[in-house]
This record gives structure tokens, sequence and C-alpha cells, in this order.
């Protein structure tokens, strides 16, 4: 693959960040992954609009334009021909001697890779995945896509040895978000509920579409926390984020969501979404 690393295309074998660098020792950096399907960048604004909070959140400047961040975006899809797939970007602070303490006029570090990916055909669509429940444990500034995902990456290796495939956080009885999605289930009388925004959680783009989008079609949302047993006991239960947009989860802990099939609900939302949202693909 070309990647791209501080204003130079090289090849991913040549592209080299310091052992200084702050991502690196202090996990103090920003990543955004926004998804191509036809060569096209999927609900692109919005993972803009999230990157800026992001670096202002940290106080880490904006290294580029708005403008020079769209034309990058298509250049490394371009340059690597990416059908399908996702655009990976990380910002640090940038590298400097050891210290907690960071100096103010620091160079922050901008790589982006694309990664190739079936993003439509995930088999896993069809079949739904199994979740499983474990105790939050991540820091407490989740609306902040920071890299720290340490504790998110352990979750997942915990709920793998599980025979699942991804894992639900729990925080006083109540849900999260998923290891690398936010969380929403249908109850019996098809509401659609989802937490709350807040520092609890990250503000997903695939959820703030998803939203608007059954708002639109009628569907009746609450934003509000869910319980561990609301979830068992929902009608339905998914998952969204840029990765593999609506994905049914068909499990709990062992225990069968609804008739252990993906539902209809999910399914239509799936559907408005992509339809939405890959027509206007930029
Ligand atoms: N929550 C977490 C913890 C995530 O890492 C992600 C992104 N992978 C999401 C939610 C979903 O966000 P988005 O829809 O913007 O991808």
């Amino acid at each position: 693959r070309t990647v791209y690393l501080n204003g130079d295309w090289v090849d991913e074998t040549e592209a080299r960040v310091s052992i200084f660098d702050r991502g690196f020792l202090f996990a103090d950096a920003i990543y955004e992954v926004t998804a191509v399907v036809g060569g096209k960048l999927v609900d692109y604004a919005g993972h803009a609009a999230r990157l800026k909070r992001s670096l202002a959140a940290l106080d880490i400047p904006m290294p580029v334009s708005e403008e020079a961040l769209l034309t990058l975006h298509r250049e490394i899809v371009a340059r690597n021909a990416l059908s399908d797939g996702g655009v990976y970007l990380q910002i640090s602070r940038g590298a400097e001697d050891r210290d907690f303490l960071y100096s103010d006029a620091l160079r922050p570090t901008f790589v982006m890779f694309t990664q190739a990916r079936a993003v439509l055909d995930n088999p896993k669509w069809k079949t739904g995945i199994f979740v499983v429940t474990m105790p939050e444990g991540r820091w407490v500034n989740r609306q902040i896509k920071t890299v720290q995902l340490l504790y998110s990456s352990l979750a997942k290796m915990e709920a793998k040895r599980q025979g699942a495939d991804d894992v639900l956080f729990t925080e006083d009885g109540v849900i999260t978000e998923a290891g690398s999605s936010n969380a929403h289930i249908v109850t019996k009388d098809g509401t659609l509920v989802t937490r709350a925004l807040s520092n609890a959680l990250l503000h997903g783009i695939t959820r703030a579409s998803i939203l608007d989008l059954a708002r639109a079609a009628q569907i009746r949302v609450e934003e509000r926390g869910f319980t561990v047993d609301e979830a068992k006991n929902a009608a339905e239960v998914f998952l969204t984020s840029a990765s593999a947009f609506v994905m049914p989860v068909v499990a709990i802990d062992g225990q069968p969501v609804g008739n252990g099939k993906p539902g209809p609900l999910t399914a239509r939302i799936r559907d408005l979404y992509i339809e939405d949202r890959l027509a206007n693909a930029i």
C-alpha cells in the first residue's frame, strides 16, 4: 500500500515514525475511520467533523485544512485503487523527548492508510453476531476518539476466547456501547432505544445517521440508557459502526435475543442507511 505520512506519499514499508512519538509513548493521539464503498467515502462529513472535535478536546492543532483533508482522503483511495474498505487516519501530538508534560510547539504526526475489506458483503450480517457483557474499564472521556484502545482490545480477545464476536460494556447495570460500535435495542413495541450522548460513549457517526433516518421513516426513537436485562429481553439488538454499518446481535451472554435471528427492524434500518448514505457518498 501507499500510505500518507506528514505530507509525503510513501510505500508502507518505508513509513517511519519516531520512537519518541507521543502517540506511541502516551497514546496521545486521535483517529478516525471512514468507510469506502465503490471507491467513495461514506458519511465523510460526520467523520471530518468528529476529527475536529477530538483534536480540539486534546488541544492538538488540525495539521491540514478541511479542504486538504478531503483531498487526502480522495487521493489515498485513488493511489491504492481502493474499491471497498476503509481509510484510517491518526494524528498524534508529535514527538519530543519523553515527558508527561508536552511543549506547545509540537508538530503533529499525521498518518493515513487504507484497508481493503468487503464492507457490504460481510457474511456476519446474515447470521448476526454473539456478544458477551463485560464491565466498563475504559477512561471516562469516551466521546474523544483516542487511540487508547487497550481495554477494548483485551475485552474483544476475551470475548473471542468465550466464543463470542464482540463485547458489550456495562456500567451501573447499563450498557454503554460495544467494543468498537454503538449498541441499540428494539423493544417489543417497535421502539428503537439507544443510549443518549454523553462522555460515556463515542458519538458514533453511523449512530447519528441511523437515528436521523429512523425518525424520518416514522420509527419511534428513545435516547436513554438501557440495562443488560432489557437488551436480553428486547425484540432486536444491533450495533452500528463505520466498519460494519448495522450489525444484528443474536445472542447476549449465550442467551438468544428474540428468536435468535437478525430482526426485521434491524434489516430495515440497515437498508435505510445503505440506500441513503451510499447515494450521498462522495
Ligand atoms: N463506539 C466505539 C467505542 C467505537 O470505536 C466506534 C468506531 N469504531 C463506534 C462506537 C462507532 O462509531 P462510528 O459509527 O463513527 O464508526
